[in-house]
């Protein structure tokens, strides 16, 4: 895109731990703006880039994202998609796995780097990992392929020594530097004395098209947690509660719940009102496999669809973008299955 040679991204500031500052009143750490943050970063000055910035007003905790907040990343992606090169989304640890999978599933193909980073310790902290996070972020967002396309062409999460598959990550840890994973896929990129690329993991959108922004979430859905000793009457209250159509069940294991004829009624209830439950794993890594215990199975039978190996981000957000696209309930649950952006292993057909 650059036609001076210096590559153009633009940083996206939301906010979290990377940018705040301590409240001299109470102790705890809340946003600040962003000529802080990048006012403690002078080395930024060395990488030979055009940056450009915008940023949230007011930054948020990312304990406050939402959809709105989604849409707004993305429009402004969109808004600035032909003149950068790459972008860098700034936003808090916690809740980052969630907007780096709905991203993914908005940012429809996309084939630039939108790279997501925040830290464990402000940026203002003499031990941050604030500064080398948004150095590597800003590098990773420039770099280009041996043919000069952007190397990484999808919504990827940047922190310490990895570089993770948005729609893949889950934050691992309040206190480690090394804070996400994706349990289920292998690391784009490891980042050491260099960034070494896993060339064979990295996400090519298959259809070449300019950028189309699915701006249609529906946020009617909701995560339900299995645990022994759940009663009857509240799963019943739960999968009633009113506007839900969508329920992500997280089962134990390979995707078992209680064979008790009560459990299996009550989801295929909601499943005949029209709710779609995606079932995914308690467990962070490994996947539903619904015919592998009776326990499974009845699951299954009850009208509950595999979500495989997605994580609980990829598969609240990817029924969000399912249901906002207008589906109907059979629709979207046939689609759960399918791959749209990486999320989802696909089992080899067999032969
Ligand atoms: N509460 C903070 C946030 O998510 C935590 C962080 O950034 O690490 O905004």
């Amino acid at each position: 895109m650059a036609p001076d040679k210096h590559p153009h991204i633009l940083i996206i500031y939301t906010g979290g731990t990377i940018g705040m500052i301590e409240n001299p009143e109470t102790g705890s750490l809340q946003p600040f703006d962003f000529s802080h943050l990048i006012d403690n970063v002078p080395k930024i000055k060395m990488l030979d880039y055009v940056i450009d910035n915008i940023q949230f007003d007011p930054p948020i905790d990312s304990s406050n994202m939402n959809p709105d907040h989604w849409k707004q990343i993305a429009r402004a992606i969109e808004e600035n998609y032909d003149r950068y090169d790459g972008f860098v989304v700034l936003h808090g640890t916690d809740t980052m796995a969630y907007t780096a999978s709905a991203l993914s599933f908005m940012l429809r193909y996309l084939d630039k780097p939108v790279i997501i980073t925040g830290s464990q310790l402000p940026i203002g902290e003499v031990r941050t990992d604030g500064e080398e996070n948004l150095i590597t972020a800003l590098q990773i967002a420039a770099m280009t392929t041996e043919t000069g396309e952007p190397m990484v062409q999808e919504v990827a999460i940047l922190f310490e020594n990895y570089l993770w598959r948005g729609n893949r990550s889950t934050k691992m840890s309040a206190d480690n530097f090394n804070a996400f994973k994706s349990n289920n896929y292998p690391p784009l990129a490891r980042i050491g004395l260099g960034i070494h690329f896993n060339r064979e993991a990295l996400w090519r959108t298959p259809v070449r098209r300019h950028l189309k922004v699915c701006y249609e979430l529906d946020p009617a859905v909701m995560v339900v947690d299995l645990h022994p000793g759940l009663e009857p009457s509240t799963l019943e209250y739960l999968l009633a509660a009113p506007g839900i159509k969508g329920v992500v069940l997280k089962t134990y294991g390979a995707g078992n719940g209680p064979t008790a004829p009560w459990f299996c009624d009550t989801l295929r209830r909601a499943v005949e009102r029209g709710t779609v439950i995606v079932n995914v794993s308690q467990c962070v890594n490994g996947a539903v496999h619904p015919k592998l215990y009776a326990s499974g199975r009845s699951v299954e039978k009850a009208g509950v669809v595999s979500g495989h190996d997605l994580t609980t981000e990829a598969a609240l957000t990817k029924l969000m973008h399912l249901l906002g696209l207008g589906h109907g309930p059979a629709e979207v649950a046939a689609r759960i299955g399918r791959d749209l952006c990486g999320e989802i292993t696909l089992k080899a057909p067999s032969t």
